[in-house]
């Protein structure tokens, strides 16, 4: 199955954006916690989780993956702040908890300061607080471009917050085609090599989604700029051999693509085309 879908906004609730996946073509999709440049999320409608939830199934959708606000940083500076993050991530866990089929997304966060490994040691024990073995959602670590003091833009710090987390069964990682690319692992001409890089550092079994996003900058550029499907430096090319990749060709994919819903759905029409089921 090609489970392809992409960002949608969360502003009219659940059931919603099941109904304008569907209409785009998609069978799975992204969303906002809450507000991305904020904290509060809107009170937790369960009646509207369930419609979802048996929409999703009639449907036949892949799991759907949920982002955690941008303001989370696991590993600041200010003791406050990770206490903020680690609420959040408790929260968000709790009310993603209602869907059996679900993944939720975080930024491993910026060390600000600090250095790489006190960072890692902070994001790790936020983990040991907030994963248990019994939770439905699988939480991901998203791979970063590098820009400023982004954690996790190279496999062997994610290896490192990996190892130190007791409930690892319950953590994987998301791929984003942009943020690598920017980071320095060229997806467009060495695609093998960096799978098989992944592989031995983190284990492809530990890949649970990918981010499916063009670059408006050139390779190993620490930017992080999404660009529209085929006219960035990834290319048309380039994302297609990554969803047709017999590696990565039956994880779910998720579009953020600088996009309305129209420019959406030509992207996923256009890929479902051009995957070789
Ligand atoms: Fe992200
Ligand atoms: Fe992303
Ligand atoms: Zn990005």
């Amino acid at each position: 199955m090609f489970y392809l879908g992409c960002h949608l906004s969360s502003s009219d609730g659940f059931y919603a954006m099941g109904e304008t996946a569907l209409s785009i073509g998609a069978n799975t999709f992204q969303f906002f916690t809450r507000n991305p440049r904020g904290g509060s999320a809107k009170a937790f409608d369960s009646k509207d989780a369930e419609r979802l939830e048996q929409f999703l199934d009639k449907h036949s959708f892949g799991p759907i993956l949920a982002h955690a606000p941008y303001t989370m940083n696991p590993c600041a500076l200010d003791s406050g702040l990770r206490e903020f993050a680690e609420t959040m991530m408790k929260d968000d866990l709790f009310r993603m908890n209602h869907f059996e089929n679900s993944m939720y997304n975080f930024h491993p966060g910026s060390h600000v300061k600090q250095g790489v490994s006190v960072a890692i040691d902070f994001i790790a024990s936020m983990l040991n607080r907030v994963l248990s073995p019994s939770q439905n959602t699988l939480v991901l670590l998203e791979t970063m471009s590098g820009k400023g003091t982004e954690v996790g833009s190279r496999f062997e710090e994610l290896q490192s917050i990996i190892e130190k987390v007791e409930c690892s069964e319950k953590l994987g990682v998301c791929l984003d085609t942009c943020h690598v690319y920017d980071a320095g692992y060229d997806i467009v001409n060495h695609l093998d090599d960096v799978l098989d890089e992944f592989d031995k550092i983190i284990g492809l079994s530990k890949l649970k989604a990918i981010h499916l996003n063009d670059s408006k900058n050139p390779f190993e550029s620490h930017k992080d700029r999404h660009e529209t499907i085929a006219n960035g430096s990834i290319g048309l090319e380039g994302i297609l051999r990554i969803i047709n990749h017999p590696k990565l060709k039956s994880l779910p994919f998720f579009l953020e693509t600088p996009n309305e819903l129209p420019g959406y759905a030509s992207e996923i029409k256009m890929l479902r085309e051009r995957y070789e089921g």
